[in-house]
């Protein structure tokens, strides 16, 4: 009898427990993305504002557009409000709240856009 003594750990151990360590970090940055939502106004394609809505406080934005728009800034979270627009859909649109967020309002030229650092490329886009 002479076996070798057994390591604690052996190499094949660490590399699993780094493999854990870094997929939970991968899942925990694709799923909680917690930050970094940026909301980007656009008129006629033309940026004219940019909010973090991470820190933004409450406001409401007038746009000087034809037909004139409201968006409001509240808890994190933007919206029209307001709509001079015949269909009100943009305001139907509701909150925008997550990264990869559009809403429009058409007769206006007026975008809405979330931007995150998750870069989720998925568009749920309303028109109207
Ligand atoms: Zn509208």
């Amino acid at each position: 009898m002479n076996a070798k003594p057994r390591k604690l750990i052996t190499t094949t151990d660490i590399v699993i427990i780094v493999t854990i360590f870094l997929l939970s970090g991968l899942f925990g940055f694709l799923f909680m993305n917690p930050s970094g939502k940026t909301a980007v106004i656009t008129v006629d394609g033309a940026e004219v504002r940019r909010i973090d809505l991470d820190t933004a406080a409450d406001e409401v934005i007038t746009l000087d557009t034809d037909p004139q728009v409201k968006i409001r800034v509240e808890d994190g979270t933007i919206r029209f409000i307001d709509a001079k627009c015949p269909t009100n859909a943009c305001q139907h649109r509701g909150k925008l709240l997550a990264g990869g967020e559009v809403a429009a309002c058409v007769p206006a030229g007026v975008v809405i856009s979330i931007t995150s650092d998750g870069g989720s490329s998925d568009i749920d886009a309303v028109v109207g």
